[in-house]
């Protein structure tokens, strides 16, 4: 017979925000199951031990200066932030030629002062569109890269586009003018001219994910996937329940948990990827709008690894490790050598439809373009990492791409809501909030804004 748990509340997904939801919950009495479809906890936040010791992060990794409520967290875990190191020239790889800059732009992409005055531009039209509805409206129409066609000039309109690639793992193509004015109005006054990366998680952010889960009075609930969603009339009028049918998926190594079963709650907390959220079965059904809504922002893609050498050898030569390549599938590498470790890392990322290229070619095929990206910008001394670690986070099945998703022309007006309509479900997950959309500070600003609504909901 199939089980039947019964809590007060159901957590799906164990990624950051699912695990700050609980761990809050939890903190204040609250009975919480959490269920999660893969083999692991963290979700986007992933970690590889080295074989020199230390971990690299082959999912999220750094910690901006704004980044508040994860500091917050992180610091009530008792968890450390380290600095991230920028001494040394970074190296910008075209057509084959590697050249040290200094700062954050290649003075060979693009002249500093065209693309100074293009990001002044953008800044301006960025603050006037936050009181312009209109104006708004005709940017979310069109293209990024039809827009940059129009207004700026092509040096420029490279330079940005590996912007728009490398931050939302998307073509310029693909992604909205609005969503790249977007970009501007976050990062030009700070990644782009200044280093808005400015911290890493000591030991790596997988340690935060494995704090919060420590706290639950029951483990996580791993290989099991929540695959229908249901209300159901609870005891006494006006106590719905929300059933969760889960079902171990298909894909996991772990069965601690055993076959199928449901949890009947008072209230659950979705917290999963927003491609997966309509991937689920609902009744009654997400309203069209919703669904509809969530189909049309697809995630971005993006490959990354952690290429493992017995020592940071660039330092000794005057290199930061940062690497900016115009051309080829490797778009940008960045040194990521461990606090307390022994060895050098460098983490090479693919973005885009190059993920798409990549991910098909065999292993040895894809390690070979990696590997030959990091020579072209340090030199032979890349030529033999130690080890190559890498995660694929479009074949990721339960999170199907990276960093998070994207917004293609034609979205602006979809406002998503605290609650699945119909459903005692509020809704948690970079993916899924406004403040800091995409990074882990989103993932834990929307956990604690979740738990904060089901404790409302339990408030008489
Ligand atoms: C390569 C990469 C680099 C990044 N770099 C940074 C960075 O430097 N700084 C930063 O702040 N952010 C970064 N991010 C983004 C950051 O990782 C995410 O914003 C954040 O971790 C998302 O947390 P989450 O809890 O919302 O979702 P997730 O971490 O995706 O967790 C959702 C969980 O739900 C599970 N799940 C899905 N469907 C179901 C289901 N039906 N039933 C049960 N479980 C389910 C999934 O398996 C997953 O574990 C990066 C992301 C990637 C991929």
């Amino acid at each position: 017979m199939q089980e039947n748990l019964t809590t007060d509340v159901v957590v799906i997904g164990a990624g950051l925000a699912g695990l700050t939801a609980a761990y809050d919950l939890t903190r204040r009495g609250i009975a919480v199951v959490v269920v999660e479809a893969s083999d692991r906890i963290g979700g986007r936040v992933r970690d590889v031990m080295l074989s020199t010791g230390g971990s690299a992060e082959l999912g999220a990794q750094w910690v901006g200066p704004e980044h508040h409520e994860l500091r917050s967290l992180v610091h009530e875990l008792g968890i450390d932030l380290v600095p991230v190191s920028t001494s040394g020239l970074n190296v910008f790889v075209e057509g084959g030629t590697a050249t040290p800059f200094a700062g954050r732009i290649p003075e060979s992409m693009a002249t500093r002062a065209a693309i100074l005055d293009a990001t002044a531009t953008l800044d301006r039209l960025a603050a006037s569109l936050k009181t312009d509805q209109a104006a708004l409206l005709a940017l979310d129409a069109q293209t990024a890269q039809g827009w940059l066609r129009a207004h700026v000039s092509a040096p420029v309109e490279q330079a940005l586009a590996y912007v728009v690639r490398t931050e939302l793992c998307a073509e310029p193509s693909q992604v909205s003018a609005a969503a790249l004015l977007d970009l501007y109005s976050d990062l030009a006054s700070d990644r782009l001219l200044r280093d808005s990366e400015t911290d890493r998680v000591a030991g790596g952010p997988e340690r935060i994910a494995h704090a919060l889960a420590g706290v639950l009075t029951e483990p996580v609930r791993l290989g099991q996937q929540a695959v229908f969603i249901e209300r159901r009339p609870g005891a006494s009028a006006g106590s719905d329940v929300v059933r969760v049918h889960v079902t171990g998926s298909a894909d996991s190594q772990v069965t601690d948990f055993g076959g199928d079963f449901t949890v009947d709650a008072r209230a659950a907390v979705l917290a999963v990827p927003s491609a997966a959220v309509t991937r689920i079965r609902w009744a009654p059904a997400l309203p069209g709008w919703l669904d509809q809504g969530l189909q049309r922002r697809p995630m971005g893609a993006v490959i990354k690894a952690a290429l493992e050498y017995p020592e940071p050898f660039w330092q000794s030569v005057g290199r930061s490790g940062s690497v900016i390549l115009a051309d080829g599938d490797v778009a940008s590498i960045i040194e990521s050598t461990p606090d307390g470790g022994r060895g050098g890392v460098l983490h090479a990322f693919v973005v885009g439809d190059a993920v798409h290229r990549v991910s098909r070619m065999p292993v040895d095929e894809r390690h070979r373009v990696l590997v030959a990206a990091a020579v072209s910008a340090l030199g032979a001394a890349a030529a033999a990492p130690l080890a190559i670690h890498e995660a694929l986070w479009a074949e990721e099945p339960h999170v199907r791409g990276g960093y998070g998703p994207y917004s293609p022309p034609g979205l602006e007006e979809l406002v998503l809501p605290v609650s699945v309509p119909g459903h005692r479900v509020f809704l948690a997950g970079s993916d899924l909030t406004t403040v800091n959309e995409g990074y882990m500070d989103g993932a834990v600003h929307s956990g604690h804004a979740a738990a904060l609504h089901v404790v409302a909901l339990f408030t008489p």
